[in-house]
């Protein structure tokens, strides 16, 4: 176990060496803390906000909320842990999942090991030492011979780029950056620009506060509705009862989450039947469930039509105003091939006076003015505040933001620049002992994340320890493995419909950024098996440095 820290004289860089340097502390930083540390490794988390969380952390907007169930959200490797934690609701409001990561951090002693107010600014795989030398912004310098990028997948932030915002005499806020104080839009006129899942969540919470609020659409969303409510104690035991089994169950599922799915094709069963089977399922509340109710919901236009019917039948049974349920209602995607939004009364809200919902999608806003926002038509929103809630430079920003170098000097940026290339969504060549926690090309944000999180960190953790036991300390994948997992990951999304959406899936949020489907279709349990199956086989598709320099390849076979 390396240990070492020095301050260089005269000058401000303070280097510090360990085993492994994890960036972030949210959900997967922590558990990769717990689990690294476990194994007798020296390891420092380096994360820029002043505090553990994650998403959990800086998306404290009016309304955030999980959209998978608390007692399904939740760490998986303390089963005393899951069992003295008490969830209040089904599904947990930010504050309670961030005093959940809070105690995670405080019950496991996590905190000694983790630097905040650091933010990772440059990271350069010296392949002499064969060490990650990894910059900060105060300055200092960490050096480690594993490194972990736990820098989560919505974690770089679109800034808002809109003309003469620098002008507007109100206050603006960005949904992933909000103030820890809150704040408080009474007799406010409220614009928000978005209609994804936050300010789908975002719009009915400020709705009831503000004067008036004016949402600035692009693009509808899907949304279903919740169905929240509070956890008995009698709920929370008979979980408890069955949770190494419930357990196993979400790893081994389509999405990570338990939900029973309905085997039957949407287009062999009686109208009568779909009817009730969608009416249960919206019934019990929760995306997963309706995604499931046919089994080719996802993967045939009719079957996808049949639910998406019923999903905008529903929007316009709820919106009183008939033209603005018709502006709600999505037909530029298929249902699902977006993250369903997950609801608390959305729809509901369009019916209260003080809600107006604007069709930006042929008449953009043209600027920002001192006093609201312009269209292109010339129309004018006088407003006190404005919310962006535009969404992220999900799965490659927060890695770009790193400025990851590899081996020869290669970039990450430059060896993605027509979409990201990994080896299983968990490493990539050229960047050696670079470990990547829910990385494009693993199914990540298609699922309940901490399933994915812990998965991947037990992973890694295994084969850390594979590698101390074959005394090897270098690991990259090779070409072959990549370019394979590469085209498996392409033949597996062009057998969906996921492929149909314009969305930050796809990079197409982001101007500029390659048009590439990111994450892994072919379900979490499915892509567990494949991971389980390539540390079976002795890691195949690996490439291993022997502590001599010789480079061994793993004899297993590619999957
Ligand atoms: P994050 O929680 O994003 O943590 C990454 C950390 O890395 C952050 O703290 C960040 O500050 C830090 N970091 C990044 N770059 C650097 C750097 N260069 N230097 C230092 N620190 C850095 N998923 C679900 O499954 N269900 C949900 O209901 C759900 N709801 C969500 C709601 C919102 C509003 C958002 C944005 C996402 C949601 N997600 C949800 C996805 C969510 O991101 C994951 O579930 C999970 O929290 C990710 O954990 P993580 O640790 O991988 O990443
Ligand atoms: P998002 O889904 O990318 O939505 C961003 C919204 O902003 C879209 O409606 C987009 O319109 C709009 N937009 C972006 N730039 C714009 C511009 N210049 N002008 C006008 N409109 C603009 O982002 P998000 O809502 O933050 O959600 C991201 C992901 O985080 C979700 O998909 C989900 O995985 C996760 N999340 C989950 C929950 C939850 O329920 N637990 C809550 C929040 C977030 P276009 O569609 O036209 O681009």
């Amino acid at each position: 176990m390396i240990s070492r820290a020095h301050r260089n004289v005269g000058s401000q860089l303070t280097t510090a060496e360990v085993d492994v340097i994890v960036v972030g502390a949210g959900f997967a930083g922590l558990y990769a803390l717990y689990e690294v540390r476990n194994l007798g490794y020296s390891i420092t988390v380096l994360e820029q906000a002043d505090n553990v969380g994650g998403t959990w952390y800086w998306n404290s907007y009016p309304g955030a909320r999980c959209d998978v169930e608390s007692m399904d959200y939740s760490y998986s490797f303390s089963p005393e842990l899951e069992q003295e934690w008490q969830w209040t609701e089904r599904y947990p409001a930010q504050p309670e999942v961030l005093h959940y990561l809070n105690h995670v951090a405080d019950r496991f002693d996590l905190r000694r090991d983790i630097r905040f107010k650091r933010r990772v600014i440059g990271a350069r795989y010296d392949e002499d030492s064969e060490r990650w030398i990894v910059r900060t912004d105060k300055g200092e310098q960490y050096v480690a011979r594993y490194l972990i990028a736990a820098t989560g997948c919505l974690s770089s932030r679109l800034k808002p780029h809109f003309n003469g915002l620098e002008t507007f005499r109100g206050r603006w806020y960005h949904t992933a950056a909000w103030p820890r104080a809150g704040v408080d839009f009474a007799g406010m006129s409220v614009g928000i620009v978005g209609t994804g899942s936050t300010a789908i969540q975002a719009i009915p919470q400020v709705a009831r506060q503000a004067d008036h609020i004016y949402v600035f659409q692009r693009t509808p969303n899907f949304s279903v509705p919740a169905r929240n409510v509070p956890l008995t104690d009698d709920m929370q035991r008979n979980m408890k009862e069955r949770y190494p089994a419930h357990r196993e169950a979400a790893r081994r599922s389509a999405f990570g989450v338990p939900v029973v799915p309905n085997e039957q094709s949407a287009l062999e069963v009686a109208p009568e039947q779909v009817k009730a089977e969608l009416d249960a399922r919206w019934q019990h509340g929760g995306g997963a469930s309706i995604l499931r109710a046919f089994a080719d919901v996802l993967q045939d236009e009719r079957a996808n039509t049949i639910v998406a019917d019923y999903v905008r039948e529903k929007i316009r049974r709820t919106v009183r105003d008939q033209r603005t349920a018709e502006m709600l209602c999505p037909y530029d995607h298929p249902i699902g091939t977006k993250r369903i939004c997950v609801d608390i009364s959305y729809y509901e809200t369009y019916n209260r006076e003080n809600v107006t919902l604007v069709d930006i999608r042929n008449n953009p806003i043209e600027a920002v003015t001192s006093d609201g926002v312009r269209l292109e038509n010339g129309e004018a929103f006088a407003l006190d505040a404005i919310i962006f809630a535009i969404g992220f430079d999900a799965m490659t920003g927060a890695l770009f933001d790193m400025n990851l170098c590899g081996r020869d000097g290669v970039r990450l940026a430059d060896k993605w620049a027509e979409g990201p290339k990994t080896y299983l969504g968990l490493m990539t060549t050229s960047f050696p002992n670079l470990f990547l926690i829910t990385g494009p090309g693993s199914p990540s944000v298609l699922s309940n994340m901490v399933v994915s999180i812990e998965q991947h960190v037990d992973w890694i953790s295994h084969l850390l320890e594979h590698m101390r036991g074959q005394g090897v300390t270098v690991v990259e994948p090779t070409h072959a493995a990549e370019k394979g997992w590469a085209e498996h990951c392409a033949e597996v999304a062009s057998g969906t419909l996921y492929p149909r959406a314009r969305s930050w899936y796809t990079g197409h949020n982001v101007p500029g950024k390659p048009s590439v489907f990111m994450p892994y279709v072919g379900g979490v349990g499915n892509y567990r098996d494949t991971c389980e199956q390539v540390a079976q086989t002795g890691y195949a598709g690996l490439l291993f440095d022997q502590n001599e320099g010789s480079r061994v390849p793993s004899p297993g076979v590619v999957p």
